[in-house]
């Protein structure tokens, strides 16, 4: 017997087939993982699930324009996987239909895969790359980043706290100094607004206190101004690492960041999307315990694949 799909049942009842909804600004998950992703090295009899250190795409499609946000050691397969959402313009500066990377640190998982625009591999003519002062020096002052702006594959603007630069027509990226390890640039996160929602991208920080100290802000007001958070989310809690005393690592620990917000409604507990999780971090998993008591308690956990429109197409 020969069965009927339910698409094909519709087209032969006459009925109409309803597109999925367009979507002008849309932000592409493209890696949840901290840094090292997971496996990490040192670790071969690692079978949990397989993560890529965090990335965001963000796709303009009325202005044909993409962004991505960190360069990752990854930065191939998730230049790639933006690609099959939705592919960038030829002419794009650069060559490779990317009209901005966002950089927030110099971490090895924030920064890396910029080596892949140099003349080993994509060969990159001035592409753009946004920066802070200090992480733009870092990439002028040593190699091998050196070498990319010596020879043109890619091309630094240099960011300033507090300033929105407007890369599209739709959209402003703004930098928001983080407390963070410090050693080679100064750390940010981003905070996107669009006319539509906006977003704000924290993959590492140090505590949300310290941020609060240094800004002036909360981390309730910040959550209350964005439609998502996409907050760090290293560890889990402070049992994660066995025989380490863990009060001296840094980063805000996943049910720190949700008792902190417990008393805000649902709608404003479901906007944070954990994200930059550690090997070691259960959420890693999404069918383990700590992942589904991180959805009972309305948060939500970035996964890899993850698509949210902020300006609905018109
Ligand atoms: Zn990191
Ligand atoms: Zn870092």
């Amino acid at each position: 017997m020969i069965t009927m799909g339910p698409l094909l049942a519709l087209l032969l009842a006459g009925e109409a087939v309803k597109e999925p909804p367009s979507c002008d600004l849309e932000l592409v998950v493209l890696g949840a993982g901290q840094d090292a992703g997971a496996p990490q090295l040192g670790n071969p009899s690692d079978d949990g699930p397989h993560l890529l250190p965090t990335s965001l795409g963000l796709i303009d499609r009325d202005g044909r324009k993409r962004f991505l946000f960190e360069a990752t050691p990854a930065i191939t397969q998730q230049v790639h996987a933006l690609d099959r959402v939705e592919p960038g313009r030829d002419d794009a500066p650069g060559g490779l239909g990317l009209d901005g990377v966002f950089l927030t640190h110099a971490h090895i998982g924030h920064y890396l895969g910029l080596a892949q625009f140099g003349v080993e591999s994509a060969g990159a003519d001035g592409q753009r790359v946004f920066a802070m002062e200090r992480m733009a020096q870092f990439l002028r002052r040593n190699g091998p980043w050196s070498q990319l702006v010596e020879l043109g594959n890619i091309e630094i603007i240099e960011l300033v706290e507090g300033e929105r630069a407007r890369v599209s027509d739709t959209l402003t990226v703004e930098p928001m100094r983080m407390p963070h390890r410090d050693e080679f640039s100064e750390t940010v996160g981003y905070l996107l607004t669009t006319p539509g929602k906006s977003a704000v991208f924290i993959p590492d920080l140090d505590s949300w206190e310290e941020w609060e100290e240094m800004s002036g802000d909360s981390l309730e007001a910040l959550v209350s101004r964005v439609d998502f958070a996409f907050v760090d989310a290293t560890f889990f809690d402070d049992d994660e690492l066995p025989g380490r005393d863990m009060s001296a690592i840094p980063h805000p620990r996943v049910v720190h960041t949700m008792k902190r917000l417990s008393h805000l409604p649902e709608a404003e507990r479901a906007k944070v999307h954990f994200i930059h999780y550690n090997h070691t971090n259960p959420i890693r998993d999404p069918g383990s315990a700590q992942s589904l008591m991180v959805a009972d308690k309305s948060f939500a956990i970035a996964r890899r694949g993850d698509r949210h429109c902020l300006v609905e197409g018109g």
